[in-house]
């Protein structure tokens, strides 16, 4: 398995230390970097792909202990270990550090091959953490479920259905020129437009027994147990309306000047073909809607 590359924010006031440290450690990691408090805790709230944060501690303005009390103080930003790296060179300023809630404290002159140690230390963490939520189904971005567990459901609910406890109906939604969308607004912004697409999926009017989950990159699953296709392509109607209601800007669309997605849908009577038959009879729908000219719902008549 190939290790997705991880992305490591340093914080320091002086360009010589930033320069260090970047070159120190993005041969193996993506490295962006910040030069004062305040930029940092901006980078924070634009990019949710942070893994790790390197921070000094004295900066004009805002200092870094300063920077992580913020950060601790906000449910998006708490868990992203940050390590000081500082001067300040007495027991009781790491103790400070640390009682913050420093994942680790490393003091300047700082030795690179520690330093580099260290920060792998601490990405293994964040590793395995995000693997551990992988496995229990959730999707680390969106905070939804994820494809693993929307199979288990499937699986579980076709052999409900099985019994005899009416159609089912699955849709997939895929955003539209989302490649485009990232290109133009950056990556961070693009993590943003999918947690804002999940949040109007899961807080769409659903029963209790429908299920959404993110499948993959910039695609979600809904699946409606006991819905027939009427009901089900209504209810994908109302969410194709909602992502557009939500007015995310996306100039470079060639289809309209928000963000907007395709869904396909298929329902399915009969349960003794495998499940994955109604998941490809979906996807070949939204294939169709992407054709048909996007922003649209296309069901498997
Ligand atoms: P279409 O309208 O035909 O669906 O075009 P598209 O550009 O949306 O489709 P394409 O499959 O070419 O591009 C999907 C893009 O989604 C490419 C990839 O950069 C982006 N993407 C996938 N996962 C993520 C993610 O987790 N975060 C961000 N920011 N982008 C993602
Ligand atoms: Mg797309
Ligand atoms: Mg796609």
């Amino acid at each position: 398995m190939m290790l997705e590359r991880q992305r490591i924010l340093v914080v320091d006031d002086e360009r010589i230390n930033r320069k260090l440290l970047s070159e120190l450690l993005e041969v193996h990691h993506d490295v962006v970097v910040a030069k004062s408090g305040e930029q940092a805790l901006e980078r924070m709230q634009a990019d949710t792909g942070i893994d790790l944060i390197l921070l000094d501690v004295m900066m004009p303005g805002m200092s870094g202990h300063d920077v992580l009390r913020r950060l601790k103080g906000n449910d998006a930003t708490k868990d992203v270990p940050v390590i000081f790296i500082t001067s300040l060179n007495s027991v009781d300023d790491e103790e400070i550090g640390l009682d913050l809630g420093a994942a680790d404290y490393i003091i300047k002159p700082f030795h690179p091959g520690i330093v580099r140690l260290r920060v792998e230390n601490h990405l293994r963490f964040v590793r395995q953490r995000k693997m551990l939520e992988t496995l229990a189904g959730r999707d680390c971005l969106t905070e939804i479920d994820n494809r693993r567990r929307f199979e288990e459901v499937l699986e579980r609910e076709w052999r409900r259905a099985g019994r005899g406890t009416g159609p089912m109906s699955l849709a997939i939604l895929d955003v539209d020129y989302f490649k485009q969308y990232n290109d133009h607004y950056g990556h961070a912004r693009g993590d943003q437009a999918l947690k804002a697409v999940a949040k109007a999926l899961s807080g769409g009017p659903h029963r209790s027994t429908d299920f959404v989950a993110r499948y993959g990159g910039e695609e979600f699953v809904m699946l409606f147990p006991g819905t027939g296709a009427a009901g089900a392509r209504e209810l994908a109607e109302t969410v194709r309306r909602a992502v557009e209601t939500l007015c995310i800007p996306h100039e470079y669309s060639a289809i309209a000047p928000h963000l907007t997605v395709s869904i396909g849908g298929a329902t399915s009577e009969d349960f003794q073909a495998p499940a994955l038959a109604l998941v490809e009879a979906a996807d070949s729908m939204l294939y169709r809607a992407k054709a048909e000219g996007r922003n649209r719902v296309v069901w498997l008549a």
